[in-house]
């Protein structure tokens, strides 16, 4: 009996199911965001290995991925430390705590609905209070998670209800009911996205987004499959063209708008003449003017894909009845004060102060969620001033609109074997107008459809009476399905949606616009001196403009809350410096090194001119150096953004390492063997590092009258004293 029991545990593993073993794992680390076999930035900011790049990082990556792994496959059961002890090899022990201690205050494991995460929520609330601007989902996850960590939490919100930019509509009459989702609506790439896993702890059955999608012309007439085939491919083989001449132009291309260029190449290569072509073409453009919510006349052509690497693998997906049910279960026991809106955060070294018209919230930190579009419009007041830099990304980065018609029928008369069918304009500039439907009649509980309208459409629409939006609508949809012998009944109830006006967002979802790239979103994530942060789908550079970019922004932020309040409130511990304000002052050091070479660049200490003074080294992985023309005929796959790592070395050590010869890789070699030193993450430098950084940053705005005010407005950097 005894030995049948341990039977299971006793069978030993041949190394062929081991290796089969780590590569799933990996695969599932992978499709969370991990890379397969090297750790993420914020893990080398978090130091989860003592040193970079050798046996200890691999064997971490195993670990880190087999915690991934062993959570997502039940993910409604909490997984202790100790459970994933007993099934880890014994070589890999040591790494366990930093990994599982790393996934834990970043939200990538034991979070969400489930009844094993609410019962971890301590009773009694013992950690530092946090006043959460915004209940949309980035609010929300920051909000229970941070309940978790044991913090006091409330949420301040400006509307009477929770979800934001997810808001379901209850639409009904004439004895039909339905969910309308009028925002966020689609759960993209299930394999890794969190909220498939609020959804499987819901125990909510996803329903899988069908491809198939037929066109319609102007008229109603079915477009000729053979003509879509042909207008795709050539759309497709223009947004590689255009990829290829980013390349080719580098710097220039951020100045360059995607649309511009489209247009350019299509009329060199004679794409799309034929006016049926042309408007199978518009209607190509119209759809990536939705995916961005923004006119391709603004869209960066250097950057508009940058988040491309990240994208969640897997189905498409709605959820049943609305994403009301995420919002609803996310919401739950969440302290939220509705009709609140907020009008001036203020910011000090002893605390915050949240004040709206009635009421004014204390607390030892803030965290602001407010959508883009409300920073844009400067709708909230921040005492002192956020840092110019972080207004400069807010004003560069761009907030499109989306708009959508909501119509419940009183049948499902365009059938129940397709969930999307698209139609086409013949005036390029209302391209968008109702050129994509979604129908919900399988998900929504009633005979629902939903019209898109974007890009220029979508501006107009704000303007347009509801009435005559619905007789438009409504003209589309006849000229369809009348021909056919199907009669289009007037709708019981339809709603129009106005992102646009909705002075709670002024707009759909964040896009970089032409002269932004995605270092924008993490200026937008970086933290001020220490007690106001900021979370929201423009705050994260590889998930923006999604709602599961808004929940992991939130849960991010609890664990930067979290490590922030943990390192104040031990006066042992020397207080962890905030990862973002660090990461701007030494972006802002780099702008100007005193050496650069290859990936290289080396900053003085300005006190010295000894040589074997300190100095300041960064490497950059990745991929800095932008391929050549001509270097490959294959469209390059979209890289994710470069990897900065950071030494000491003395000034000597760094004139004799750009004399070394054959490259950055004969020179790391040099770096790693020869000097003998290893590269760390930006917080790894250690009080040296500090000190030079400090040194810098006070000699740089001695000259610099701007930066020293920045200095003096709000702790906003380093302190240097
Ligand atoms: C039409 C549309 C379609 C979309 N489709 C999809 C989709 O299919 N798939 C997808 O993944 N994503 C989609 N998105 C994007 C997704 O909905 C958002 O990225 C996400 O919901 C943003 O969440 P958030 O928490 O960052 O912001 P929000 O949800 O906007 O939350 C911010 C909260 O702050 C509140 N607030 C604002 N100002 C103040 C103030 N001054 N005082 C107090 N409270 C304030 C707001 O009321 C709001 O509740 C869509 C969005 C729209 C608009």
């Amino acid at each position: 009996m005894f030995e049948k029991q341990l039977g299971a545990l006793r069978k030993k593993k041949r190394p062929v199911d081991v290796d089969k073993e780590v590569d799933v794992e990996a695969m599932i680390g992978a499709a969370i965001g991990f890379p397969r076999e090297s750790l993420t930035e914020e893990e080398i900011e978090a130091g989860v290995v003592a040193t970079l790049g050798g046996e200890e990082q691999a064997n971490y990556v195993i670990v880190r991925n087999h915690i991934l792994a062993r959570w997502r496959d039940n993910v409604n059961a909490w997984l202790s430390e100790q459970r994933v002890m007993e099934s880890i090899r014994s070589q890999h022990k040591s790494l366990v705590s930093a990994a599982y201690t790393f996934l834990l205050s970043y939200g990538y494991i034991n979070f969400g609905v489930a009844p094993a995460m609410r019962a971890a929520i301590p009773a009694e609330a013992t950690r530092c209070s946090v006043v959460i601007v915004g209940a949309g989902l980035a609010g929300l996850a920051a909000a229970r998670q941070l309940r978790a960590f044991g913090h006091k939490v409330v949420v301040v919100e400006g509307r009477h209800r929770p979800g934001g930019r997810v808001y379901t509509k209850r639409m009904e009459g004439g004895g039909q009911v339905a969910a309308a989702d009028l925002g966020g609506s689609v759960v993209t790439g299930m394999h890794g996205n969190p909220l498939g896993v609020i959804a499987r702890q819901l125990g909510l059955p996803l329903h899988k987004i069908r491809d198939k999608c037929p066109l319609y012309q102007p008229g109603g007439a079915p477009v000729n499959e053979d003509a879509d085939l042909k207008v795709e491919g050539q759309f497709n083989k223009l947004l590689d063209l255009a990829s290829k001449w980013r390349e080719e132009m580098d710097k220039v291309s951020d100045s360059i708008a995607l649309g511009t260029t489209l247009e350019h190449l299509r009329h060199q290569g004679d794409v799309a003449r034929d006016p049926q072509e042309r408007q199978l073409f518009d209607w190509h453009l119209a759809n990536l003017e939705y995916a961005n919510a923004g006119l391709l006349s603004n869209l960066s052509l250097a950057y508009w894909d940058q988040d491309d690497p990240y994208e969640m693998g897997g189905d498409h997906c709605f959820v049943p009845g609305g994403n009301v049910r995420l919002v609803a279960a996310l919401a739950e026991d969440v302290p939220v004060f509705y009709g609140k809106t907020v009008h001036t955060i203020r910011y000090g070294s002893s605390g915050v102060q949240v004040l709206t018209a009635d009421q004014i919230f204390e607390a030892d930190m803030a965290l602001c969620t407010v959508p883009l579009g409300v920073l844009k419009k400067r709708s909230v007041t921040f005492e002192p001033e956020l840092p110019p830099r972080k207004y400069e990304a807010v004003d560069r980065l761009g907030f499109g609109l989306l708009n959508k018609v909501a119509m419940l029928f009183p049948v499902a008369f365009w059938g129940s074997e397709l969930d999307t069918f698209g139609q086409l304009t013949d005036t390029p500039a209302r391209r968008g107008e109702f050129f994509l439907f979604y129908s919900y009649a399988a998900v929504s509980g009633g005979p629902l459809l939903i019209a898109l309208v974007a890009g220029e459409a979508a501006i107009n629409f704000e303007r347009m009476p509801p009435l005559e939006a619905i007789q438009r609508v409504l003209g589309v949809l006849r000229g369809i399905y009348q021909p056919r012998g199907v009669v289009v009944p007037d709708p019981i109830q339809t709603v129009c949606t106005r992102w646009g006006s909705d002075p709670l967002c002024f707009g759909s979802y964040s896009n970089v616009a032409v002269g932004a790239s995605g270092e924008d979103y993490d200026i937008l994530a970086e933290s001020v001196g220490g007690r106001l942060f900021f979370a929201g789908e423009a705050t994260t550079r590889r998930y923006p403009a999604t709602m599961h970019g808004a929940f992991l922004s939130g849960l991010r932020e609890a664990g930067n809350i979290a490590a922030q309040a943990a390192a104040r409130g031990s006066p042992a511990q020397v207080p962890r410096k905030d990862i973002q304000s660090y990461a701007t002052v030494l972006s802002d050091i780099f702008r100007e090194p005193d050496v650069d070479f290859g990936n290289f660049a080396v900053v003085y200490d300005p006190s010295s001119q000894d040589p074997s003074s300190c100095a300041l080294l960064r490497v950059v992985i990745g991929n800095k150096t932008k391929a050549r023309p001509g270097d490959s005929t294959e469209q390059p796959k979209p890289q994710p953004p470069p990897l900065h790592l950071y030494t000491m070395i003395t000034r000597q050590q760094a004139l004799e390492l750009r004399e070394v010869r054959g490259g950055d890789k004969k020179r790391l070699l040099y770096l790693c063997s020869r000097v003998g030193v290893k590269l760390v993450g930006r917080r790894g430098l250690g009080s040296r590092g500090d000190a030079i950084i400090a040194a810098l940053k006070w000699s740089r705005s001695t000259k610099d009258p701007a930066a020293a005010q920045v200095q003096v407005l709000g702790d906003a950097l380093v302190s240097c004293d």
